[in-house]
């Protein structure tokens, strides 16, 4: 079905969201974090998965929601996406869960990817293009790893291959001592004496019996966490990508090796033109964790709430903060989902009023002012913003 608004704003409803005439013209770029992203051609985004060791919680969930809405406003105004969300499946809290279980490695991460699976189809969150799994990657990683110390950018101590990272941490920002705690606790191990700076991180290392394990000119071994989504985006978008998205803990160390790994091997830079850190989702004051214990299931939530509901929920809210999760949120949000349905019954909205929508969403994905148009001129502008945030 096509819908026709204004002589101006005409959009197609099967597809889902090709807007013909995005406001603004050739003009209309998103906007993220201040700064306009154009794109020319296919927009690629790649977003940092899961490691498919437990179910998926609101902090998780939080993430691949705006990930998935920054894809829909580029198809609304017209702009082509590539999508890539890794699977990290070699890591070691996952060989750890695996073995917990008695279970293999990958039949275990295909296990949890199918409970992911449903979450995200229950939370109406598209499938990207492309979902690489890193054990698919081993290759890859290593002639990464071969480039890298081609180059000497990396070396080889004790059957790791090692990226010198010492520039990384540097143009991090982050206080020396702050990133040193930030690195151990995403497992690179700062305080190893094999390495020759503490920011150098493995992009091989060795397996020791009962990890997973793969042939390699270094000996056998597994990627490390950087390497592997460095290596996968790559493979499947080239040496550079338009946004770089996760949660906001993976800035450093996560996102800044992987970065500065592709960038080493392939002089491209930057390699990624934007990125959309999403804020943390807390609960009882700390960041919701596997480690910690305090999560929100998503499949708690929806045994409870509409999908709809924990969109809202979510997007309803600038996508970088912080925010805490309160379990009477959701009906407050319930209430808005509700003037949201009223105002699209209501005729009229169309020209300006969809157009300022649209412009909103545009503007840093900047939902709140977009509800606040669509709720006061109701109409076109409403209808428009539901399919947009997938809530109709
Ligand atoms: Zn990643």
């Amino acid at each position: 079905m096509t819908l026709r608004g204004a002589a101006d704003t005409t959009f197609a409803e099967g597809a889902g969201l090709a807007w013909r005439a995005c406001p603004g013209g050739h003009d209309a770029a998103l906007r993220l974090s201040g700064a306009r992203l154009p794109v020319v051609g296919t927009a690629r985004l790649y977003t940092c998965g899961i490691t498919p060791y437990d179910v998926t919680h609101l902090g998780h969930a939080a993430t691949f929601i705006w990930s998935d809405l920054l894809t829909s406003v580029w198809r609304l105004c017209g702009v082509d996406t590539v999508g890539c969300r890794n699977v990290t499946d070699v890591d070691d809290v996952l060989t750890r869960a695996a073995g917990a279980h008695g279970s293999d490695f990958a039949q275990f991460a295909l296990q949890q990817e199918y409970a992911f699976d449903k979450d995200m189809t229950a939370l109406r969150v598209r499938r990207p293009a492309y979902e690489p799994r890193a054990r698919h990657y081993i290759r890859t990683v290593q002639q990464l790893a071969e480039a890298l110390l081609a180059a000497g950018h990396a070396y080889l101590r004790n059957g790791f291959v090692f990226f010198r990272g010492a520039h990384v941490a540097q143009a991090s920002g982050l206080p020396r001592e702050e990133a040193l705690a930030r690195s151990a606790e995403f497992g690179d191990d700062p305080h190893d004496r094999d390495r020759d700076d503490p920011f150098d991180v493995a992009v091989w290392r060795p397996s020791a019996p009962g990890e997973p394990a793969w042939p390699s000119p270094w000996g056998p071994g597994r990627p490390g966490w950087h390497a592997e989504c460095a290596a996968m985006a790559l493979s499947v978008l080239g040496p550079s990508v338009d946004v770089l998205a996760g949660g906001e803990d993976l800035a450093f160390p996560h996102h800044a090796y992987q970065a500065a790994m592709v960038e080493a091997v392939t002089s491209v830079a930057p390699f990624a033109r934007a990125r959309l850190h999403v804020g943390a989702v807390h609960q009882g004051g700390a960041k919701m964790a596997k480690s910690t214990g305090n999560l929100t299931l998503v499949a708690d939530l929806l045994h409870d709430h509409s999908p709809a509901a924990v969109r809202l929920l979510v997007l309803d809210r600038p996508w970088h903060t912080p925010w805490e999760y309160r379990p009477g949120d959701l009906d407050r949000v319930a209430s808005r989902l509700e003037t949201l349905y009223a105002a699209a019954g209501r005729p009229g909205g169309a020209g300006h009023a969809a157009a300022g929508v649209v412009e909103a969403l545009l503007d840093d994905l900047d939902v709140p002012r977009a509800i606040g148009i669509a709720v006061a001129d109701g109409g076109e502008a409403a209808r428009l913003l539901l399919r947009v945030l997938a809530l109709a």
